[in-house]
């Protein structure tokens, strides 16, 4: 059942007041309204609500909307009632209601008056609730935030888990649209999966924030890194930004010295009583302080749209958060700078703060940790990294919003180097990670590489005129070539793709500006 354009087009004039789509808007709600499993991937701010809000609006029945967090959901049902002149044409029933208002709920869904039902995943996990949804008619069911779904993700939720067993119960068939702002190619196909998403349609925007600015900069000692700060701080007198940091301590030890410096600034983190923490937001979001030191636990749902630099004065556990914490900057579409300190330091800090984890989640960790780190020390375009992250090409000579494009350093040529590196994968048979293949090319041996005998190997040490840095480097801009890639499946076994075996039979000419390297002594800094 397509939907004629025309119907959709008065739909959302009707229930929005919106003159035409964003983006891949018109396919998906096409897509939902035909009654297929729709998967959409959309960064912040692309219009998803809006996916599954008109179809809704538009189906016979009730759409339910799984969502995360309690406290955004009356947000959003705030938001629809909005637009309609019905209170009742959206609910949400989550545990912070009285049995009066649940019953006033169920009265709604039972009388056909309501149109979008949000609820916590918790609330399906009740089986009363699932009872009572059987006994409606439901359009469809929305997963937001469906990354929650994977622990490669940001905000691993294992309720989120359940959701397909329970979503079977309340009826056959019932289509799902899954909306996400984060998936990297892991955490897509976890969704995929989970879910049983296989014939879905799937939409995909792009990921690039072309007004976003990014810049890594080395952090020193403690006093230089901030006086660097405030440095920064007072070329942009007047204008908000954010300063992530890794700790409560810090925020509020940073906070008190920008203040010293001049600068109008408050820390903000989960320590602080909900009144400060309510307080302090208004007063970033009305101007009256220009910058807030925060914990991650700062930004979720914020949406203010002139803020004008996100700075990152540790670095952020995965490349993803990064993206999502940079994300808070120029959401207007005007200028927005990101800075990133970086240190071997803090490396081992983040590190350290997974101690008490599990192997399987250390291990986890630390391949995140990786990413972010090849970020760092990349010379190649930070925009085209963080796109590769997210399983973008963004092919570019020069993007002009980045540290590296704005000064880039000399490249040359590694013809032969990417032939000796294929060959090491091939003859290894791509069935190892990148540590191995570098210890053959560099020629070190191991128990393991004795035992394989690939010390027996053509390719062992035929690279061993450059050191271990010098191969990584190497590796992960074949990456970004798309010479080679990483098993998602099997994370980190290393592949030859087509493109690269099309190389091996015909090298030709590659240059590449090898990695930054940050001078450790540089860099002392004591805290905590
Ligand atoms: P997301 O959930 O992807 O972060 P939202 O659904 O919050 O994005 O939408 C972001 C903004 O875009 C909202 O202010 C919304 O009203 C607006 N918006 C969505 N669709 C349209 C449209 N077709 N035309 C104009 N504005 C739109
Ligand atoms: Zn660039």
């Amino acid at each position: 059942m397509a939907v004629v354009k025309e119907r959709l087009m008065d739909a959302l004039r009707e229930h929005f007041g919106f003159d035409s789509f964003k983006g891949n808007q018109e396919k998906i709600i096409n897509s939902i309204l035909s009654g297929k499993d729709t998967f959409v991937i959309m960064p912040t701010g692309g219009g998803k609500s809006l996916c599954y809000q008109l179809p809704a609006l538009m189906s016979p029945g009730c759409a339910l909307i799984v969502s995360p967090l309690i406290a955004l959901m009356k947000n959003q049902v705030d938001l629809v009632r909005g637009y309609s002149s019905k209170d009742n044409v959206a609910h949400f029933l989550n545990s912070t209601l009285s049995k009066a208002q649940i019953k006033k709920v169920r009265a709604d869904l039972t009388a056909g008056k309501t149109k979008l039902l949000y609820v916590a995943p918790e609330t399906l996990t009740k089986q009363e609730n699932l009872d009572f949804f059987k006994e409606l008619e439901i359009s469809f069911i929305a997963v937001d935030e469906a990354h929650c779904i994977s622990e490669w993700g940001h905000d691993f939720r294992p309720e989120y888990r359940r959701l397909k067993e329970m979503i079977d119960q309340i009826s056959d068939n019932l289509p799902i649209i899954a909306l996400t702002a984060t998936a990297t190619p892991k955490v897509q196909s976890d969704i995929v999966k989970n879910l049983a998403l296989n014939k879905a349609n799937i939409f995909i925007s792009s990921f690039n924030r072309p007004n976003l600015y990014y810049e890594i900069r080395a952090k020193r000692k403690k006093e230089q890194t901030i006086k660097d700060i405030v440095k920064f701080i007072h070329l942009h007198k007047g204008k908000s930004g954010i300063i992530y940091t890794l700790n409560r301590k810090t925020t509020e030890e940073l906070a008190d010295m920008l203040v010293a410096n001049g600068v109008k600034a408050v820390a903000y983190h989960a320590g602080l009583d909900p009144t400060t923490r309510a307080q302090r937001q208004d007063m970033f979001l009305h101007e009256d302080t220009e910058v807030i030191v925060a914990t991650i636990a700062f930004g979720m749902g914020i949406d203010k749209p002139d803020v004008r630099f996100v700075i990152h004065y540790n670095i952020p556990k995965s490349l993803e958060n990064y993206y999502q914490e940079t994300g808070r900057a120029g959401r207007d579409g005007l200028e927005g700078h990101c800075i990133c300190y970086y240190s071997h330091k803090d490396v081992q800090k983040l590190e350290h703060l997974m101690r008490d984890k599990s192997l399987s989640e250390r291990e986890m960790g630390a391949q995140l940790i990786n990413e972010t780190v090849a970020y760092a020390e990349s010379a190649v375009c930070r925009r085209r990294v963080i796109l590769h992250y997210f399983g973008e090409h963004y092919e570019t000579e020069n993007c002009g919003q980045c540290d590296n494009c704005r000064n880039p350093k000399e490249k040359i040529e590694v013809k032969n180097r990417v032939v000796i590196m294929l060959k090491a994968i091939r003859a290894l048979e791509e069935r190892f990670g990148s540590e191995y293949v570098i210890n053959i090319i560099t020629g070190k041996t191991s128990p393991q590489i004795n035992t394989y005998r690939h010390d027996k190997l053509e390719v062992f040490g035929e690279g061993k005129e450059f050191d271990a840095h010098f191969w990584n480097s190497l590796m992960r801009q074949m990456m970004l070539e798309g010479l080679i890639e990483k098993d998602i499946e099997e994370y980190g076994l290393l592949k030859v793709t087509d493109k690269g075996t099309k190389f091996l039979k015909k090298p030709y000419s590659i240059m590449v500006a090898l990695n930054h390297q940050f001078d450790e002594d540089a860099m002392d800094e004591e805290e905590e």
